[in-house]
């Protein structure tokens, strides 16, 4: 599921592909994405004969304003925009065409039609882009703004860092990796971490992230850019997807557990449980005879 690198990465490639590109047409299937109806008439009405502007990102959102209005766009699962030639053959499950004044055509595809393309005209933007938490690549995203976001909340630290609204763009792999590269394990209270770890996590987020651009993404399956590139930070995973295997600080062999339903990595001896990690406290306690 593509996340904020791999959203960010199709930001970039399509920006010098639709920005101040004038589109002539738009089309829509008629099926759903995400339960919401196709909208063509509105599409049509925010694109054709605007101007298309610099495409933004918030999270895992994508916004690309037009002279009229825009389209906001959610990857989903399994969601694809390319900028291609448009006499090029349509790939199956292609949801939306915009085709541009210069030949070109910004396509839209998605097998599990998980993802969204919302219309809108003038500034009436889906409230959806306003109700995320801040972006941990923008400079909202301080330390304190991390440790604000998980006080006062006793689920699971990683549940937490997916919940959008506290912060706007990790997901399971993000999540797993941040966490790994901070030594905290996932299940660990939100609001049970120390500062020392917030500092640690607030670090780790803003390293993973930044690492995931720069390496175009992850595709695991469906994720590509907008020329239709595959991204190459699978190959530079250190937990996600890498259960049984070495860790990478200690050696010990990688654990996956489920929370929140999701497969959740971990190195058991790195990131040792608060449970654990009592215990050990008890005993170094004992030891010192506190
Ligand atoms: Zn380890």
């Amino acid at each position: 599921m593509p996340e904020l690198p791999e959203v960010e990465t199709v930001r970039r490639t399509l920006s010098p592909r639709v920005e101040g590109r004038v589109a002539v047409d738009a089309w829509r299937s008629r099926l759903a994405l995400h339960g919401q109806p196709p909208r063509g008439a509105l599409l049509r009405r925010a694109v054709v004969g605007a101007t298309f502007q610099a495409p933004q990102r918030r999270g895992k959102l994508l916004l690309l304003p037009t002279t009229a209005g825009g389209l906001l766009v959610h990857l989903g699962m399994s969601g694809r925009l390319t900028v291609t030639d448009a006499a090029a053959p349509a790939a199956p499950h292609t949801h939306l065409r915009i085709t541009f004044s210069d030949g070109t055509q910004l396509r839209y595809v998605d097998a599990r039609r998980f993802g969204q393309c919302q219309p809108f005209l003038g500034d009436a933007l889906p409230p959806a882009w306003s109700q995320q938490g801040p972006d941990p690549l923008t400079r909202a995203f301080t330390e304190e703004v991390l440790a604000a976001a998980l006080q006062g909340t006793r689920r699971a630290v990683k549940l937490a860092l997916l919940d959008q609204a506290l912060l706007a763009g990790l997901g399971n792999i993000y999540a797993s990796e941040a966490l790994w590269l901070a030594r905290i394990h996932p299940a660990t209270p939100a609001g049970a971490l120390l500062r020392a770890q917030v500092t640690a996590l607030h670090h780790a987020v803003v390293t993973v992230l930044t690492d995931g651009v720069r390496h175009g993404g992850t595709t695991l399956r469906d994720y590509v850019d907008a020329r239709g590139g595959r991204g190459s930070h699978q190959d530079h995973l250190q937990a996600y997807g890498r259960e049984g295997q070495p860790c990478a600080r200690c050696g010990m062999p990688l654990r996956c557990s489920v929370l929140g339903q999701r497969s959740t990595f971990f190195c058991p001896v790195c990131q040792p449980s608060v449970h654990v990690g009592r215990q050990r406290r008890g005993k170094a306690a004992r030891l010192l005879g506190r």
